[in-house]
């Protein structure tokens, strides 16, 4: 087998600071103060891991934004959006058209239940607007009820929805949108000492809330079925069924955000495939074609496909459906069946992942919890293991958050790109990844995490 780095890559700072003084000039990027970042100039990207101009090389444990499932470059969906390129770049929507009736198929194959209908978006966050205004206008009701720990997206209506610090700024209060919690034992809102204890008040403090607000307003609950970037809190077994029992009763739309969670990432092809739970309408995005060309979509049940069966739906996007995006959805969804990666994904996650990171947690101080599933795992660092003080507080930014920031940058000296969101880091690399890549991740995760224990 050919090393997966098997291009040669040289050195280039001069381009590397054409490319960089280019950006600070005029990209505007996301999140961000734009005077205090200092974005890296990548020069390339293959299987795991990428490179900058000056030959330094990083293993890629955050899969970009969680998005690149089958890793960089893989040479069948290079080839496939090619192919595509060169006979039919794109295509009105309103127009059947191979790559995308293809791709429906294949993701209508795969997605549980009778969710058999693919509206196409160009990402997460419209996936989220066009399921909420599905279930809207199905319901007749205006509320949609989420997760405190959540994240949704960054437009409008998706940020409202959204439940952590991303809100806040941009948070227009007459959305429509509750916020409940959602499970989570590690630092449980309920007094909770087990997972049937969190899992029934949960579902108790659920069920009070849509009987406070009413029912009869009440149009969505929208969960992510593993919540990823507030913390991948795999929720206790029998939350996800109990939701849907209480939106059976109630007449409520269930969503589930498989944006993150879905294709492969968990070791399923579908987060909800660990709990056997059906809901009404499923948004996806990033894993979908590995984000090589922008893609999202919100699978349909028949009840709500029924809805729109005579009248029209009110929604659409010029770009639906891309057929260049359709073809490496195609090209990633066959490449992810007959490569197995799924599996892989499952394996060793249990076998490679779980042991490493608990073996992690017994060495580090700093190490609250671990938790996760298949390439989809929470490292929580705190201060004090048995206050579970976190190691920085909530939201923190500048000096405040500097053990993050160290733990980080230790991380990079040591070959890994790191994902850190607040007190935690998390280990969310390509489902592609080798026993030996993850090994050497693991080692650099060590060294980093021996720098965060100096701050417990
Ligand atoms: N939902 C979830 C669960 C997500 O993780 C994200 C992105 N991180 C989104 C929605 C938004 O997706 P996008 O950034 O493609 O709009």
């Amino acid at each position: 087998q050919p090393s997966p780095v098997s291009r040669t890559h040289q050195p280039n700072p001069e381009a590397g600071a054409a490319v960089k003084a280019a950006d600070r000039a005029h990209v505007f990027h996301s999140w961000s103060a734009q005077d205090l970042i200092d974005p890296l100039a990548v020069a390339g990207a293959e299987g795991s891991y990428f490179w900058d101009y000056d030959g330094n090389r990083y293993l890629d444990f955050t899969s970009g934004l969680v998005f690149t499932n089958i890793g960089y470059q893989h040479p069948r969906v290079v080839a496939a959006i090619q192919e595509q390129a060169a006979t039919m770049t794109t295509f009105a929507p309103a127009f059947a058209v191979e790559a995308r009736s293809e791709a429906a198929r294949l993701i209508a194959e795969r997605t549980p239940g009778d969710l058999d209908k693919i509206f196409f978006t160009n990402g997460g966050a419209d996936a989220v607007e066009h399921a909420v205004r599905m279930a809207r206008l199905h319901t007749g009701r205006p509320k949609v009820l989420s997760a405190y720990r959540s994240y949704h997206g960054g437009s409008q209506q998706a940020v409202n929805i959204t439940g952590d610090p991303r809100r806040w700024a941009s948070d227009t209060a007459s959305a429509g949108v509750v916020h409940f919690w959602a499970p989570f034992l590690y630092r449980s809102r309920f007094y909770a000492e087990t997972e049937e204890q969190e899992c029934a008040r949960a579902l108790e403090h659920l069920e009070t809330t849509i009987a406070f607000e009413g029912p009869g307003t009440v149009a969505a609950i929208i969960l992510e079925s593993i919540p990823g970037t507030a913390g991948i809190m795999v929720p206790p077994p029998g939350y996800l069924a109990g939701v849907r029992e209480l939106c059976d009763k109630y007449g409520i739309v269930f969503i589930l955000d498989e944006v993150m969670a879905g294709f492969g990432r968990t070791g399923e092809w579908f987060a909800a495939d660990h709990f056997g739970v059906v809901p009404d309408l499923m948004t996806f995005a990033k894993g979908v074609n590995s984000g090589y060309v922008p893609l999202g979509g919100v699978a349909i049940s028949e009840k709500i496909a029924e809805t729109f069966g005579k009248r029209p739906y009110p929604g659409g996007l010029t770009y639906s459906g891309h057929p260049l995006a359709c073809a490496a959805a195609v090209a990633t969804i066959n490449v992810m069946a007959e490569e197995g990666i799924v599996d892989n994904a499952r394996r060793l996650g249990a076998e490679v992942v779980e042991p490493g990171l608990r073996a992690l947690a017994e060495r580090h101080p700093s190490v609250g919890d671990v938790r996760g599933t298949g390439m989809f795992w929470a490292v929580e660092l705190v201060k004090n293991r048995e206050t579970r003080e976190p190691l920085v507080p909530y939201n923190a930014t500048g000096e405040a958050n500097a053990p993050m920031a160290a733990f980080a940058a230790a991380a990079k000296a040591h070959g890994l790109w790191p994902f850190v969101n607040m007190n935690r880091t998390h280990v969310v690399p390509p489902l592609t990844i080798t026993e030996a890549e993850l090994k050497e991740g693991f080692q650099a995760l060590d060294a980093a995490l021996s720098v965060a224990d100096e701050h417990t």
